[in-house]
């Protein structure tokens, strides 16, 4: 049932199931005390009569002592639940909130509270909280909304947003994240500093994490200590939990106050669309579900309404913890990978490949922690790191009698995003003192369509210096070659994928050729990648393709083991000459 503009109450309307009429006296006398609230409040203290009320009369709210019920708890809040159509439930219960609370809001109640820890103040705020929810919802049914108090978003946009947000979102095939964010403590925080400085920390807090946000995230100040958050366009659950960091850093950073420094904690609830529903009623209505439940976990907190995102983003963020410290700790290292020269059997080169010896985990894998890395900029400082290493081993292969052997090294596009990154590398380079022609980056074509212009521009002033690309993973975009021509480009490598394919599709066959032939008319070299059989190899050879590299003449090892292998390696392509 929804309210029409003329039949709605100011008034809260509420309903108040509980044998004790005592009870009932004392509930309504705390909510009469305050201003906001003019309670129409019904006692209710036997089953029949609750349901005639349920079915006949209108509340907002209704507030359940759990000790009034004909069967079991939860089918009762079921029951509730249903026959007044949704209406919250603020369910009071004698046992402590950490054992029940959890139970019964799983069992649909939209809040609980202890029996014995009620005062005043957490009975108005909890009921305040779901009478303006109830509001809120109502006005998402094309209902007035209401403003509850200046520096607030009015309740109708709020809900228009979310609703224009969600369509955006199901138009889009993506996912959206609504966040919603209740500050801890706030009763001392108000009582400490009075109403209006803590009006002014929430709205500093709001400032604040509206500089972290990305600009088509929206922050809303949804309550005296709510805010939401929408964010829009999330690929994967790393986006959202690099919102959640984000949200976190801002609340580790002490606000200021009365010229009183401050560190304040929050619950974050999170639930998603399609995962926590498609509705904004019900998207609010679970991430408020999973704010609750993080208020359980001490200092600031998070909880998604769906369990699996739950876990994959504290293990993102643990990984991302962790990936911080891993450069200083020395726990990265890089795997070598031979390219062999089809001609001659020899090593021309190899391409550096990222390890990470995690403290716990053994060897991480690049698959696991990159996109980690790129999401949250770390690769921009651990790419870097690859390079300046990579020129370290450049130096040492000489010194060693393997002369002229190529490093490759690969480069995200998300290091673009760092503007002196032609600067920093050069610096790298220049320290090292390499010959910077045995330097060659890989990127991918994605790489360099994000920025097209700007991608250039560092291709070629790193090319003045030297330095040679090679075209990643070829075949699997979009671009066709004679579109990169104009770029530095010297060398192509063919994804895995089709050279996997070799034997059981023509299509595969034909693709590689025509990349091999392509690619020569356009003076560059190609290289194969993921050869792992006698007959890929064969094939390859047959079509002149230049370099392979795969498992079929070496898998990434340790620079010791390549070291080996290099030795090995030439004197046999030097008897066989
Ligand atoms: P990639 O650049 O395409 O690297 C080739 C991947 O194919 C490597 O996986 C390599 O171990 C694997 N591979 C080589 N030969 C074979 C084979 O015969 N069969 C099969 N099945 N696989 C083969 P790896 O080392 O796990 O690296 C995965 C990806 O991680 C790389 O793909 C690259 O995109 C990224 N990556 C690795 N190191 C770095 C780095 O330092 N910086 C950046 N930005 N990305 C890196
Ligand atoms: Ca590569
Ligand atoms: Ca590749």
């Amino acid at each position: 049932m929804t309210l029409s503009p003329d039949t709605r109450n100011d008034r809260l309307r509420l309903l108040v199931l509980t044998p004790e009429y005592v009870d009932f006296l004392w509930y309504r006398a705390m909510l009469s005390r305050d201003p906001e609230i003019d309670p129409d409040a019904t006692w209710c203290p036997d089953l029949i009569d609750c349901d005639d009320l349920i079915r006949n009369a209108s509340f907002d709210v209704i507030v359940w002592d759990c000790v009034f019920h004909g069967g079991s708890e939860s089918g009762f809040l079921q029951y509730l639940t249903v026959s007044s159509e949704d209406k919250p439930v603020l369910a009071l219960s004698a046992s402590p909130c950490e054992e029940k609370g959890p139970e019964l809001v799983a069992a649909g109640a939209a809040d609980y509270l202890c029996r014995q820890a009620i005062d005043g103040w957490s009975f108005c705020r909890a009921v305040k909280c779901l009478w303006y929810r109830e509001q809120l919802s109502a006005s998402a049914h094309g209902q007035l909304g209401r403003e509850v108090a200046t520096g607030f978003i009015n309740r109708d946009l709020f809900f228009d947003r979310l609703q224009q947000a969600l369509l955006r979102a199901e138009r889009a095939g993506h996912r959206l994240a609504l966040l919603h964010l209740n500050l801890d403590d706030f009763r001392n925080i108000n009582e400490t500093f009075g109403y209006q400085k803590s009006d002014q920390l929430m709205f500093r807090l709001a400032e604040r994490l509206r500089h972290k946000l990305r600009r088509v995230d929206s922050l809303m100040r949804i309550g005296g200590d709510e805010l939401a958050i929408i964010v829009e366009k999330v690929e994967d659950s790393l986006d959202i939990s690099q919102i959640i960091r984000k949200v976190v850093e801002a609340l580790d950073e002490p606000l200021t106050v009365d010229g009183q420094s401050l560190v304040v904690s929050a619950s974050l609830g999170v639930a998603t669309y399609p995962e926590a529903g498609d509705s904004p009623e019900e998207l609010l209505r679970r991430a408020n579900r999973a704010m609750f439940e993080a208020k359980r976990d001490p200092g600031t907190s998070y909880r998604f309404y769906d369990r699996q995102l739950h876990i994959s983003a504290g293990y993102q963020l643990r990984l991302e913890a962790d990936l911080r410290n891993a450069i200083r700790r020395k726990e990265l290292e890089l795997y070598y990978q031979p390219r062999i020269d089809l001609a001659t059997e020899e090593a021309r080169g190899v391409e550096c490949l990222l390890r990470w010896n995690h403290p716990e985990r053994g060897i991480v894998g690049p698959e696991e922690f990159i996109p980690v890395a790129e999401r949250s900029g770390l690769i921009v400082p651990i790419g870097y790191w690859v390079i300046e290493q990579a020129c370290k081993r450049l130096q040492e292969s000489a010194e060693l009698g393997f002369p002229g052997l190529v490093f490759a090294v690969n480069l995200s596009f998300r290091q673009f995003h760092d503007r002196k990154m032609t600067e920093t590398i050069f610096r790298i380079i220049f320290n090292a003192n390499v010959d910077t022609s045995l330097l060659e980056l890989e990127l991918t074509e994605s790489a360099m369509m994000h920025d097209p212009d700007y991608a250039q521009r560092c291709l070629r002033e790193l090319n003045q210096l030297g330095i040679s690309f090679a075209l990643d993973d070829f075949g699997t975009g979009f671009s066709s070659l004679s579109n990169l021509q104009h770029l530095p480009i010297s060398l192509v490598k063919i994804d895995k994928s089709f050279v996997q394919e070799l034997g059981n599709s023509a299509d595969a066959e034909h693709i590689i050729r025509a990349i091999i032939s392509l690619a020569h008319s356009l003076q560059m070299s190609v290289v194969a990648e993921g050869v792992e059989t006698k007959g890929q190899l064969d094939f390859l050879r047959q079509y002149h393709c230049d370099e392979i590299q795969g498992y079929y003449f070496a898998r990434p090892m340790p620079w010791n083991d390549l070291v080996q292998f290099l030795t090995r390696q030439n004197q046999s392509a030097c008897l066989q000459k």
